[in-house]
């Protein structure tokens, strides 16, 4: 059944598609906003029904374009929002929530991430967070941009562990996180949820595409160069990726990205040309 094969649980049992969608730089530009909205709506129903935002992005402009984007449907949506590090304070997170909620106009997230550790302490965050779980303003919390440390030391905090999911960089130019970070927290049962999983827009993006590896796949699986990209980053089954796609039609290739398996050979392929670190690398991050 490719709907429960596309989809994986997290630890408190909460069904997310392994492909969502992003949405950094959705709602800059007015001309584009129509179709941003179109293909977010589009990307919902073709499965990809969770939305990664963020407070950070467009200072907001992108939650309300989501709220815009996600008017009756919120139900069918798995809503993910980010916090600033200097706002994850007690009474400061509060007041980020409620002002994410009301762009987004919506009661409640389903997910909400501290962006990346800043000054204020984890148990401060933590406690904030439980306390916006309490209030049913979210459903559950959890981080981006935290390497091993952070992450062991989260964990050590007794709620800590209520953490769903690390967001973090990921993608075939990109493997650090393959030597230590992601098998920890696979231990930990803890998914990844990857960004970037196309490597943006640019020159490291443009090497991968062009590699003989990657075109040779994309070519006996009758798909993109990109989306062999998506579909390597989301090979293992239990790695959430949060493409940004600001048109139908690139959304509607990513989620048929979903539907490539790739064998053995082609995965080899892969980690011949794009090997996995095999020391400790700093945690990658934009
Ligand atoms: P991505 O790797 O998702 O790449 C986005 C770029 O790829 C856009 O230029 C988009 O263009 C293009 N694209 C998408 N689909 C296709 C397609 N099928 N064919 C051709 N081009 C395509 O980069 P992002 O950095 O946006 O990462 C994804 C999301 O991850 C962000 O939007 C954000 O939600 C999250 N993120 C989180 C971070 C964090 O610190 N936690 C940091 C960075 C990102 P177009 O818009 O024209 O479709």
């Amino acid at each position: 059944n490719r709907e429960i094969s596309n989809r994986l649980l997290l630890s408190d049992g909460a069904s997310v598609p392994r492909i969502g969608q992003g949405t950094w730089f959705m709602g800059d530009k007015e001309a584009q906003r129509a179709e941003e909205i179109a293909a977010l709506r589009l990307g919902v129903e073709l499965g990809l029904d969770l939305i990664d935002t963020a407070e950070m992005y467009g200072d907001g402009r992108s939650e309300e374009l989501v709220g815009e984007a996600i008017e009756g449907i919120r139900d069918k949506v798995f809503l993910v929002s980010k916090v600033y590090p200097h706002h994850a304070g007690n009474e400061h997170l509060a007041r980020s929530c409620e002002e994410s909620l009301s762009r987004l106009k919506t009661d409640h997230l389903d997910l909400y991430l501290l962006h990346w550790r800043g000054n204020i302490p984890l148990e401060e965050t933590v406690e904030g967070m439980e306390k916006l779980v309490a209030a049913g303003k979210i459903a559950r919390w959890g981080v981006s941009n935290l390497d091993m440390g952070d992450m062991k030391e989260l964990l050590h905090i007794a709620e800590g562990t209520h953490c769903v999911t690390n967001q973090v960089l990921y993608h075939l130019g990109s493997r650090g996180i393959e030597h230590e970070l992601l098998p920890w927290l696979r231990g930990h049962k803890i998914p990844v949820m990857a960004y970037s999983p196309l490597a943006q827009a640019g020159s490291l993006r443009k090497g991968l595409l062009e590699s003989e590896a990657v075109q040779e796949i994309a070519f006996a699986h009758g798909v993109t160069p990109l989306q062999v990209l998506l579909a390597w980053s989301i090979r293992d089954g239990d790695i959430i990726a949060i493409p940004k796609a600001g048109t139908v039609e690139h959304v509607a290739e990513n989620a048929a990205a979903g539907l490539i398996t790739f064998t053995k050979d082609d995965l080899w392929k892969l980690e011949d040309a794009f090997p996995r670190p095999s020391w400790k690398v700093p945690l990658d991050m934009i």
